[in-house]
């Protein structure tokens, strides 16, 4: 597989932060790669390191068969085949919607900058805000022209920094397919950092989990969801229950190791049927599903039900580990 845009083994050192510690991450044409890790894990710095805003102390980045970054290596972010979308959008205000996209286009006739800005507006559906004021648009609106503008270039590849954490509810849903149709239209590699694991498993095509500046695991988002490499992993990705194991059982049933912890997501836990008997301490409704609070021999664990499978707290109920939701881990 060709890579457009290459981390490896990057080290970026602050003082005596170190916020990439030996990271590495390959970016692929036509895939997008989601960056996903808790606040200050070192996302940002690794993005930055790609785009060339920031040096690396330590490891390479690649671009189109050139070293861009080492140590006494460094590559001006104008000089990268890479187009860079932020949080805040960073949208200039004194200019137009059109003139914003344009505007890396310098160098070309006037009237070619317009059309090929417009082209990138209706990829994104802004061709009918092309003479608005940035300050004009909503939020969403204005993180779609800041991808337009990023688009507009050409890039190898898009580096987009927390693109939706800006947005709220439907506008974030809204954004997100408008951002996700807009990357696959251009079929470029894309890099999506976010804190955020569902919008991480609903955009990526692979995903790389971060933690204290370091790749715990890269795959795709089922592989990470599903087979973990640690618990540390397991977690990036939502809840989990871990169950004690001794002698190839736990509290909640059977195991597929002799000792260690079982990782259970709370879906993996079946209420019903034949399973080991565990009483209900507490039920909060979720929406669609309930969060059921289970105690078994001492250990807790939580299970989430459809909302019409409910318990009544104080119940025994009857619970099966679904082997889908659950892995051995050595303790
Ligand atoms: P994330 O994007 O995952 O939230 P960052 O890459 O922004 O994390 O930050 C990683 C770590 O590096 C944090 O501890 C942060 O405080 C530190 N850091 C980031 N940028 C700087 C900087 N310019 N100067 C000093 N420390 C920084």
């Amino acid at each position: 597989m060709t890579i457009v845009l290459e981390a490896k083994n990057v080290r970026r050192v602050y003082g005596r932060t170190v916020a990439v510690d030996g990271a590495s991450l390959a970016l692929e044409p036509g895939r997008i790669t989601g960056l996903l890790g808790p606040s200050g894990c070192g996302k940002s710095t690794l993005l930055r390191c790609l785009a060339g805003l920031e040096p690396v102390d330590g490891g390479e980045v690649w671009g189109g068969g050139r070293l861009l970054s080492a140590p006494h290596v460094h590559v001006p972010p104008e000089a990268r085949d890479v187009g860079l979308v932020f949080q805040d959008y960073a949208l200039f205000p004194h200019l137009t919607v059109a003139e914003n996209v344009a505007f890396g286009l310098a160098g070309r006739p006037k009237s070619e900058r317009r059309k090929l800005a417009l082209t990138q507006l209706e990829r994104v559906r802004l061709a009918h805000r092309a003479d608005a004021w940035p300050s004009a648009l909503s939020g969403g609106e204005q993180q779609r022209v800041a991808l337009a503008r990023a688009l507009a270039r050409d890039p190898a590849a898009i580096l987009l920094d927390e693109p939706f954490s800006g947005l709220d509810g439907p506008l974030r849903t809204e954004v997100r397919e408008a951002t996700l149709s807009a990357l696959r239209a251009a079929g470029k590699a894309a890099l999506i950092v976010t804190h955020d694991a569902e919008d991480a498993m609903l955009t990526s095509d692979s995903l790389a989990l971060m933690e204290a500046g370091r790749i715990l695991q890269r795959g795709t988002p089922r592989e990470c969801f599903l087979e973990p490499a640690s618990l540390a992993a397991a977690r990036l990705l939502g809840e989990i229950n871990t169950l004690p194991i001794a002698a190839g059982a736990t509290a909640f049933g059977p195991a597929p190791a002799a000792e260690g912890v079982l990782m259970v997501r709370p879906e993996g836990l079946v209420l019903g049927g034949e399973g080991a008997a565990a009483t209900v301490e507490e039920v909060r409704f979720a929406g669609a599903s309930a969060v059921v609070a289970l105690s078994a021999s001492g250990v807790q664990a939580n299970a989430r039900v459809p909302l019409a499978a409910s318990p009544a707290v104080g119940e025994t109920v009857r619970v099966r580990i679904d082997p889908l939701f659950a892995r051995a881990f050595s303790a």
